[in-house]
């Protein structure tokens, strides 16, 4: 019972209180997630069946770390707990119920490109224009109405939606979708949307076979970080957790303050309507930090009190005032990285911290290399978090495009592929062909080739042959077997061994790493999983799942965490470096029109700071190349929200700091400042933003002279569209709270 004592009160009634929903909402540090963790714990303890417990957390990761907790209270039958992300859940089982919405058992689970590639192949038989329908684009509105459970159908007939896409210029919007659904059914591949809305029309439209089941199988489901979850999320949630007399044993904890998916469909009004579906709720409030020291806590409550929308809740700590907020100002994003790297060597001499207990957090992937550099010349051992994964390098996606057809014959986007890789003189011409048949005839290119509406003679049968070795091969060998023969006959490792370039060698390694991998699955038999499903398959599906957090290799286990401030969510580390502190970057260029992004951005600032446990440094940069040109921006909005008092005093702060023309800040003491001017900055003197009205001409120090076009939105949140004389982009959105904008008298 040794765990229960290392919890406060709140904390162990949360854990105790087993009858009926339970809800924390709290803030960062509060243990909300130990409190979870120990919930599992503890109902164990009391009897229920670890196979009869359901979490979902935000990374496999944090599943795995949850279950090796969890073990360590009530030994190995731990492992049994159905732990991990909603999709990967969903997948297994998908796997097991596939037949039921109509999918192959070995159904393909698609990714962004094999999604981006069958939306660019749509577009282009539809003979639209590939620009005005970009991919990113028509796949965002697919996926926001596959998060709000409209289907093709539905989307057709809803008139705001339609309305919506001819406004901007997009109006075969609904008729992609119908096609991209159909295909993906066709060819048995489900999107990572589609591993949520079929679970949700499995559970929906099979309510004795298979509903109740899996409402009597999760006796008790539990859900972290439940914030970030979106609309189809939760009404699945509930569908699990409706069992006629039950208790409705969920117990979800999150913070409304850390949420940061809005722009993926997570909505925080999940919280609200949590109270209301579930109205014998207790709530459980946490306010008691035990990560951060002071300086930290205190910032962090500053900055989340410019956010109107919250449930109000402060949290403080007890662990002293800590370590003031460092402040790193770089004139460039290559010093912002030698600065950096070199506080990293100095606390490492003076602290004695450990590689592992820091991290570095940036806006966008595009950040890290400057810092990755800097490490890596300082000898630091890091570890990059996202980019480029393992699994998206051609040499491993090739393999595993081979692997995909062998299950899924009905794969289209793993057969082009892998149909002319290596070269065996399949030319576009024939592979296109293939395409055009398959589509009229609505059949798998597979299909095409199988069922005789193309001839499949000379190279062409060759191939046919070859896949119909390897999915025979499927029945009597392992996974591994099965890839090895794969990497062997189609002429992979040939192809790569044949080349000695130093890329080509890492190339071959990377393919038998997977195979490694892919050998380390076979042969990791743990009985004690609640599904124990090791076919190729269940393989291809775990790896399609991998997060960012999940596919690092972890061969130097004491490196610096390098990574994105949204990928950091519910982590720790005892130095943290929130870096790229500037207006259009955090918050980001994109955010600076809209309030509610404006929000969204601040509490991912927020997420950011409260990671760091003892020590936390921001930096900026004045001058950067961004969007592949030499920008200057102004320090961050986020930073003058801190009180002065948290920062170290050995630096000033950023007002007071030189800048390129230390003289102009004599003639302005403790005004912020703006780097590149069209404008004399003498001259200058912003007018108070009631004054500023339509029709006027402006001028800012940025951007120069210009006139206001337009300005929307009410009281705090107007928004103001001015069209500058000069500049790439003539026309912005600019917040008239925060603008710095003086008018022109005629
Ligand atoms: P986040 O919102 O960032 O996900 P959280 O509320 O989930 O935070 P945890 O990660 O569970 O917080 O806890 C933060 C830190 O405080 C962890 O290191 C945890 O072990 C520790 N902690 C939590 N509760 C207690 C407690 N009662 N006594 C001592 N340490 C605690
Ligand atoms: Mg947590």
């Amino acid at each position: 019972m040794t765990y229960l004592t290392s919890l406060n009160d709140v904390q162990r009634q949360a854990v105790t209180d087993t009858d009926g929903p339970v809800m924390v909402i709290a803030g960062p540090g509060s243990g909300k997630t130990r409190v979870l963790t120990y919930r599992i714990a503890y109902l164990i303890e009391q009897g229920a069946a670890p196979q009869q417990i359901l979490a979902l957390t935000f990374t496999n990761k944090a599943a795995r770390e949850m279950k090796e907790r969890i073990q360590a209270v009530v030994g190995s039958k731990g492992q049994r707990v159905w732990a991990g992300t909603f999709h990967s859940i969903f997948a297994r089982i998908l796997r097991v119920e596939a037949a039921k919405v109509d999918f192959p058992p070995a159904f393909t689970i698609y990714d962004r490109d094999d999604s981006k590639s069958l939306v660019g192949d749509i577009v282009k038989e539809m003979r639209l224009d590939p620009k005005q329908y970009n991919a990113n684009g028509v796949l965002a509105r697919i996926s926001s109405a596959k998060s709000n459970l409209i289907t093709p159908e539905l989307y057709a007939k809803n008139d705001d939606l339609v309305q919506y896409d001819r406004m901007n210029k997009r109006p075969q919007i609904y008729d992609i979708y119908a096609r991209y659904y159909q295909r993906c059914m066709q060819a048995g591949a489900m999107d990572f949307d589609d591993l949520l809305l079929q679970m949700f029309r499995l559970l929906q439209e099979n309510r004795e076979n298979v509903r109740e089941k899996y409402q009597r199988i999760f006796k008790y489901v539990l859900v972290d970080e439940f914030q970030d979850t979106n609309y189809l999320q939760y009404a699945i949630i509930k569908l699990l957790t409706s069992y006629p007399g039950s208790e409705h044993n969920i117990c979800i904890v999150g913070d409304d303050a850390q949420s940061i998916y809005s722009f993926r469909g997570a909505t925080i009004e999940n919280i609200l309507k949590f109270e209301q579906d579930f109205p014998n709720v207790s709530v459980y409030k946490l306010e008691q930090n035990y990560r951060s020291t002071e300086h930290i806590v205190k910032a962090a409550n500053m900055v989340i009190q410019n956010n109107n929308k919250q449930i109000q809740k402060e949290i403080w700590t007890e662990l002293g005032d800590g370590h003031k907020i460092k402040m790193i100002k770089a004139v460039s994003d290559v010093e912002e990285g030698r600065l950096v790297a070199s506080t990293i060597i100095e606390y490492k001499n003076r602290i004695h911290l450990e590689n592992k207990d820091i991290a570095i957090l940036y806006r966008t992937n595009a950040q890290s290399r400057v810092f990755e550099e800097h490490l890596r010349k300082q000898n630091l051992a890091y570890k990059i978090f996202g980019g480029l994964s393992f699994y998206q390098r051609k040499e491993v996606k090739d393999i595993l495009g081979y692997l995909r057809l062998t299950v899924n014959e009905r794969d289209d986007e793993a057969f082009k592929r892998i149909i002319n890789t290596p070269k065996r003189g399949i030319g576009k011409t024939t592979t296109d062909k293939i395409a055009e048949i398959a589509v009229a005839q609505g059949v798998s290119m597979w299909a095409v080739l199988t069922s005789g509406l193309y001839p499949a003679t000379g190279k062409l049968g060759s191939f046919v042959n070859m896949i119909e070795k390897f999915k025979a091969a499927t029945t009597t060998l392992n996974a591994y077997d099965v890839a090895m023969m794969v990497a062997m006959d189609s002429g992979i490792f040939e192809q790569l061994r044949q080349d000695h370039s130093i890329e080509g060698i890492g190339r071959l390694e990377n393919a038998s790493a997977l195979l490694d991998g892919i050998k380390e699955f076979v042969e990791n038999d743990n009985a004690d999983e609640a599904t124990n499903d090791r076919s190729l398959a269940a393989y291809l599906s775990d790896i399609a799942l991998l997060t960012d957090m999940d596919t690092s290799t972890e061969d130097e286990p004491n490196f610096i965490s390098l990574m994105t401030t949204h990928t950091a969510k519910g982590l720790e580390w005892k130095a943290v470096f929130v870096v790229g502190m500037e207006e259009n970057l955090f918050p980001s260029y994109m955010s600076m029109s809209s309030p509610d992004q404006l929000d969204e951005e601040r509490r991912l600032f927020y997420v950011s700071i409260t990671r760091a446990k003892m020590f936390l440094a921001l930096s900026y940069a004045t001058s950067r190349y961004q969007f592949g040109q030499f920008r200057y921006n102004d320090p961050s909005r986020f930073l003058d929200e801190i009180d002065e008092v948290h920062f170290e005093s050995t630096v000033e702060r950023r007002s007071k700091l030189p800048f390129k023309e230390p003289k102009l800040l004599a003639d302005r003491p403790g005004r912020k400042q703006t780097y590149v001017s069209r404008v004399n900055p003498a001259d200058f003197k912003p007018s108070p933003s009631e004054e500023l009205a339509e029709g006027m001409q402006v001028i800012h120090m940025q951007f120069g002279s210009g006139k206001i076009m337009n300005i929307d939105g009410a009281r705090d949140n107007k928004v103001a569209t001015i069209h500058f004389d000069q500049g790439d982009e003539s026309e912005r959105r600019i917040m008239l709270r925060f603008a710095k904008l003086q008018i022109v008298e005629d």
